[in-house]
This record gives structure tokens, C-alpha cells and sequence, in this order.
């Protein structure tokens, strides 16, 4: 089957000579392995990490070696007596047509219950990071006023729709182009949204916002994260999720100028990797699943065909191409 290998590190933006797509022999799975036949697959801002050597949370990429991330597709052969030939299931192994895994790395998901890329969007990894980051890092309350950044993306269109249905009194969003920002008003309930390509930030921001801002879910970091420490009201809290704007800048320019008002409004600023919060799992599928079936919630996927054009798909999410999920089919 077909794989997507890292052929060399990028530096700063990725190119198209940093991946190569190759053909890789299907193995039958030995005891306690799965083969899966993948279907669809993510990608996502954190695999922009893994190119760059170093260490990190998760471990880099290997040149040479196929890239990885979400996927879900059928299973094919199991040699674990975990799962049966036909069921779909969720696991690590994307960037690839057949997948060989370890058993204990992949899970049943339901087709008929939502589309299966939902199991790598509100209902997966990424509706895990915005229940997390605002519900128990940042600490929301319905009386919090909400902002989020790279809004119309996978992340940020569920923070502040489930900000809204916890029942914030004002949420705020910051994408990049008009279409997004009307999504944001029109289609999401935002009750303001901003072009951060229109000005500065930070007088958008003020201008969005005479009441100020309670808690910052930021997705983006440098003037963002400026701007919202400019913004929040005392005892304002900061999720921690990324910071996209610096993915592909290899020196990144100083960090925000107004430290010092973190002290002065006492601010509290945290950072998470959503992956120590796999227990959270179930009170995400029961909240916003319920949501979702309720059509209280929406999800907008971004899907391209072809895992040959799975690198495009990568360099147009962190371009900004998408609205909602980035979503490859294989
Ligand atoms: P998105 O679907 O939001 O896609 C990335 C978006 O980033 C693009 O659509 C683009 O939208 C925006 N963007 C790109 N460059 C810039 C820039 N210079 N300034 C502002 N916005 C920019 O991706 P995800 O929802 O998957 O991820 C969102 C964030 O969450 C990322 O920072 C990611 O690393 C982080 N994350 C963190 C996790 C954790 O455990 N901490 C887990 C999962 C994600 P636009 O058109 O608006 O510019």
C-alpha cells in the first residue's frame, strides 16, 4: 500500500521535497497486531513538531520512516482476538493506506452513530482539547466572557460553541478571512468574531469586548496572546493550547511585551497536552455527543481525496485553507 515518509526536516515552512510517497509491502499482523485498511485520516498543527528533531512531548518523525497521526479505517485482519474483520476502528497510524498496529492502540468506533471523521474531530482528539482546555484548565463558568483564537478551525469553533452552550454571556472569535469570521456570527452563534488580518489585534479585540475577557483559549500565541493579556479582566484565565502562529517561524520573535500586567490582574496562564486527559473521554462523547445528536452543536469538516494530496492537505491546515476539521480520505 501506499505510505507518506518524511524525506528530509523542513526548516520553516515545509516544501513538498520534505515528504515522499512511496510504496510499502502489506505484512500480516503477527500475535497481538491488527491490520487495518485505512479510510480517512487527520491532519493536524502538532505534526508540524514532530518534523523538527529534539525532544518534545511526543516523539519526532523519523526521516525515512512514514509519518503518523489519526486515522480510522476497517479492520482486515486480526491476530489479537480484540476485533473482528469489518469493524471500523479508530487508532495512531494514519499517513498510509494499510495500517499494521498494536492492538491495545486502536478502538472500536460506531459508523452509523456519527460519520467517521467525527471520531477524529469533536468526537476524538480534538473535541477532547477544547472540552479540556476550557472546562478544566481554564476553569469556565457560565458567567465567563470567552475568546478564542484560530476560531473557524477544528479546535476553536467547539471551544466557543460549547462556551456558548454552558452559557457564557459573550464569546469572541478571531479567524482569518471574511468567510470565517461570518461563519463564526452566522453559522455558530459567536456573538462577535474578527478578521486578525483586518488591523492589530489588540484593537479589535478592545472593540469586541467593552466588558473585557475572562478566560483566553489560545490557539495562536504572539500578538493574539498579547492582545488578550492586554483584554482580560482580573482573575482572567489562559488555556495554553498552541501556538500556530510560531509553527513555521524558525526564531520566533520575543514573547508578549505587557508581562508584567500577568501580575498586576492576576492572570493565571496553563499550559496542557490533551493527552493526559484521555479519562475525560466519556464526559466528552455524553456533553457534547448530546449536543451534537441534539444539532445544538455543529461540526464542518475540510476534506480532501487522496493520500497523495495529504501533504497539500497538511500545508493548506496550518495555511488556513480549512473551516472546521482537516480531514484527508485514503
Ligand atoms: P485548526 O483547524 O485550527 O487549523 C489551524 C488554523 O490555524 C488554520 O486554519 C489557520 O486559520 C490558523 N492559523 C495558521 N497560521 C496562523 C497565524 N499565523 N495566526 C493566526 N492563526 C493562524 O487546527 P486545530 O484545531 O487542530 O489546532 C488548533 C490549535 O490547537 C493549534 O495551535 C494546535 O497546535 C493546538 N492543539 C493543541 C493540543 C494540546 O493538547 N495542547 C491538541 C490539539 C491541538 P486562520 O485562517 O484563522 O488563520
Amino acid at each position: 500500500g501506499l505510505e507518506v515518509r518524511l524525506a528530509s526536516r523542513p526548516r520553516g515552512w515545509p516544501i513538498p521535497e520534505n515528504f515522499d510517497i512511496a510504496e510499502a509491502p502489506v505484512e500480516p499482523p503477527g500475535p497481538g497486531q491488527l491490520l487495518v485498511h485505512n479510510e480517512i485520516m487527520s491532519v493536524d498543527p502538532y505534526m508540524r513538531g514532530r518534523m523538527n528533531a529534539g525532544p518534545s512531548y511526543v516523539p519526532s518523525f523519523e526521516v525515512g520512516k512514514p509519518l503518523e497521526g489519526g486515522a480510522v479505517g476497517e479492520v482486515v485482519a486480526d491476530a489479537s482476538g480484540r476485533f473482528q474483520v469489518g469493524q471500523k476502528v479508530v487508532h495512531p497510524l494514519g499517513w498510509r493506506e494499510y495500517a499494521l498496529l498494536d492492538a491495545k492502540s486502536a478502538r472500536v468506533v460506531d459508523p452509523d452513530a456519527a460519520p467517521l471523521g467525527s471520531y477524529l474531530g469533536v468526537l476524538g482528539m480534538v473535541g477532547l482539547t477544547a472540552y479540556v482546555g476550557l472546562f478544566d484548565v481554564a476553569g469556565f463558568t457560565p458567567r465567563d466572557i470567552v475568546f478564542v483564537s484560530a476560531a473557524a478551525g477544528a479546535v476553536g469553533s467547539l471551544v466557543g460553541q460549547m462556551a456558548r452552550l454552558r452559557g457564557s454571556p459573550r464569546v469572541i472569535g478571531s479567524a482569518g478571512s471574511a468567510e470565517k469570521v461570518r461563519y463564526l456570527n452566522e453559522e455558530l452563534g459567536f456573538d462577535a468574531a474578527f478578521n486578525y488580518k483586518d488591523g492589530p489585534v489588540v484593537e479589535q479585540l478592545r472593540a469586541a469586548a467593552p466588558d473585557g475577557v475572562d478566560v483566553y483559549f489560545d490557539n495562536v500565541g504572539g500578538d493574539h496572546l498579547e492582545a488578550a493579556i492586554d483584554l482580560l479582566n482580573e482573575h482572567g484565565r489562559v488555556a495554553c493550547c498552541g501556538a500556530v502562529a510560531q509553527y513555521n517561524v524558525p526564531d520566533p520573535p520575543p514573547g508578549p511585551h505587557n508581562m508584567f500586567k500577568i501580575v498586576t490582574k492576576r492572570l493565571a496562564l496553563r499550559g496542557f497536552i490533551v493527552g493526559d486527559s484521555a479519562r475525560r473521554m466519556p464526559d466528552l462523547l455524553h456533553e457534547v455527543g448530546g449536543w451534537l445528536r441534539d444539532g445544538r452543536l455543529r461540526e464542518r469538516q475540510t476534506v480532501v481525496n487522496g493520500l497523495r494530496n495529504a501533504p497539500d492537505a497538511f500545508l493548506g491546515m496550518l495555511r488556513g485553507e480549512n473551516i472546521g476539521k482537516m480531514l484527508v480520505t485514503i
